[in-house]
């Protein structure tokens, strides 16, 4: 039977009400702040609400850092022998992954990464070790380090070295580092499922040793370890509360031979939807799509810079990431700029 086309049609179904994302921007725009409620909305939000999410993140984005990226080399200066039982870690002493194990490099090797990260147009060279927190021998290595690396390269520095007392982040600051990572990595109440050496409060007192030094706070997390949606909204909004400047955001990389081996739990939208949530409940901060981008963003990856400012260049602590030429190539795509100046 031939169907009538000039027949009136059955009206297409109402799409189900958007959350009001451009009227929180406004709001945050303003002056005015999200609610935990309305953080919590943003997770659970709809993969059809996504690019309307990303769109008002983006004005918030857009207001504090334009079209600006930021890019952050990391340098994993200790490797592996870590004393702590971090579940996601490739580098603890539970872990089974076969990762290099050496002690903190040489002055050759430190300052061969600074070069490598200066030519890569990083604005942030990240000097990592493995470490509950750092022993005297690796305090003076990066106090003779940091130093010369300022005095060659137009480059600065994020230790990050575990917990830090109050007396090693004032020589921190003095030997030039100016900025200290020490992630929460998720919500209070979720921290003793992934970690049994260290509280959650002793992370935090790092960073306020961090904050009383005069240094720039960058902590962040990692999504994907089993955690609830109020964990992450916890997360975000204590590190609001503590002032961080930077907040890298990892997307777990599983790695085989740790406690959190084979766990896949996140969509390239969960991930989208995690890094708005930061931007709105974090608005002038910088956001950094960090570990694991490759793997649960995929070909999404453009997308997480609408809301994101920065990236990691190269390869993580122990896993590898994508080619900086890839990199270049989506940010030039996006039309943004790669920037070395301070976004706020
Ligand atoms: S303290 Fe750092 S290096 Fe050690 S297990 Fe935890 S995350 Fe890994």
């Amino acid at each position: 039977m031939a169907t009538d086309l000039t027949a009136p049609q059955p009206a297409a179904p109402r799409p189900t009400e958007t959350l009001p994302f451009d009227d929180w921007a406004d709001r945050i725009l303003r002056g005015g702040e999200l609610t935990r409620e309305e953080a919590r909305q943003i997770l659970a939000s709809s993969d059809r609400d996504l690019l309307a999410l990303l769109a008002a993140g983006f004005r918030l984005r857009e207001k504090y850092f334009g079209k600006t990226v930021q890019l952050y080399f990391l340098m994993n200066a200790k490797s592996g022998l870590c004393p702590e039982d971090c579940h996601y870690c490739s580098q603890s002493k539970i872990s089974t992954a076969p990762v290099p194990k050496y002690n903190i490099l040489k002055r050759d090797a430190l300052l061969d990464a600074a070069r490598l990260a200066s030519e890569r147009g990083a604005k942030t060279y990240c000097l990592v070790i493995s470490a509950r927190g750092p022993n005297e021998r690796e305090m003076n290595a990066v106090e003779q380090i940091v130093p010369e690396i300022k005095s060659k390269y137009d480059l600065d520095i994020c230790a990050c070295l575990g917990l830090l007392s109050r007396e090693q982040a004032d020589r921190l600051k003095a030997c030039g580092v100016d900025r200290v990572n020490h992630n929460l990595n998720t919500g209070e109440d979720y921290y003793g499922q992934i970690c049994s050496t260290h509280s959650y409060a002793d992370r935090v007192q790092t960073l306020r040793h961090v904050r009383d030094a005069g240094m720039e706070m960058c902590s962040g997390g990692i999504i994907g370890m089993g955690e609830s949606h109020d964990d992450i909204v916890s997360m975000a909004f204590d590190l609001k509360e503590l002032g961080v400047q930077s907040i890298p955001l990892n997307f777990l990389n599983s790695i085989d031979g740790t406690p959190l081996q084979g766990k896949q739990d996140l969509s390239p939208q969960d991930c989208l939807r995690a890094l708005a949530m930061f931007r709105f409940v974090n608005p002038s901060r910088e956001l950094r799509i960090s570990g694991g981008r490759e793997i649960h963003l995929r070909s999404l990856q453009p997308l997480g810079l609408y809301v994101a400012n920065s990236v990691f260049v190269g390869d993580y602590l122990t896993t590898k990431g994508q080619a900086p030429e890839e990199d270049y190539q989506m940010i030039r795509d996006l039309g943004f700029d790669v920037t070395t100046s301070v976004g706020e």
